[in-house]
């Protein structure tokens, strides 16, 4: 039977990974959080001790890489690297910089295009990133392109990665975010740009039930579900 697949993509921060997660659950379909993989993919580089923004120390690295998504009981993504469960560590605020890098490498996406692709293949999902609308699931039922302002996206992240016991400053935090977006948008291979059929939704003055209602609204529509 055809799997039906929902692409949300969007800049950091935006409350992809929360709004996705919910989505999915309530649809019963599979979340797949595609920055998880460039992001394990990054701490590899540095477990190895290279450097992450050099592509000729990272390619290499792609022979002897073991990555494993899986999902817990309750949907839960977890991320394995050579055998070991990464799904904390990869969250600690220098791996964005690593993935970020990482994904610049037309290597290393090619190299993880297929396992996006093969899970929308077997399971009807909702999965985020940066370019699931535009390369990995072109042909995706729904496509969203989360956005906010970078005030409200640098709030998020830094509440986020204070719950996750980081304390890293809000100017930061919000510098990082400028600047990652920046690459991810200026960069050759699958730059962050909202598909042409895709739909845009800013969360800036919205909160998580209001943002989570605008998309019920859209799948409604989309897959008729
Ligand atoms: O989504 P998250 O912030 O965890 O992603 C980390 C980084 O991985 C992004 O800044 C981006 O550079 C890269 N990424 C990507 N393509 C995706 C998902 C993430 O290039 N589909």
């Amino acid at each position: 039977m055809a799997t039906r697949s929902i692409a949300i993509d969007g800049p950091a921060g935006a409350g992809k990974s929360t709004l996705a997660k919910s989505l999915a659950k309530e649809l019963g379909f599979l979340y797949v959080d595609t920055g998880a993989i460039y992001r394990t993919v990054g701490l590899y580089a540095e477990k190895c001790g290279k450097d992450a923004g050099n592509p000729q120390e990272v390619v290499p690295l792609l022979k002897e890489i073991s990555l494993r998504l899986t999902h817990e009981a309750d949907g839960m993504q977890h991320m394995y690297l050579q055998g070991e469960d990464v799904t904390e560590e990869i969250r600690q605020n220098r791996v964005s910089r690593y993935a970020s890098q990482v994904s610049a490498m037309p290597e290393v996406r090619a190299f993880l295009l297929e396992m996006q692709r093969s899970l929308a293949r077997e399971h009807n999902v909702v999965m985020d990133g940066r370019d699931i609308g535009t390369v990995v699931l072109p042909q995706a039922d729904l496509k969203i392109f989360l956005t906010a302002s970078a005030q409200q996206r640098a709030k998020r992240r830094h509440g986020e990665l204070s719950m996750n016991g980081g304390h890293v400053p809000f100017q930061q935090v919000l510098e990082e975010i400028l600047v990652r977006d920046e690459v991810d948008r200026t960069r050759e291979i699958a730059p962050l740009y909202q598909a042409e059929d895709a739909v845009l939704l800013d969360t800036s003055e919205l909160n998580l039930e209001e943002s989570l209602q605008a998309m019920r609204s859209m799948v409604k529509e989309s897959l008729h579900l």
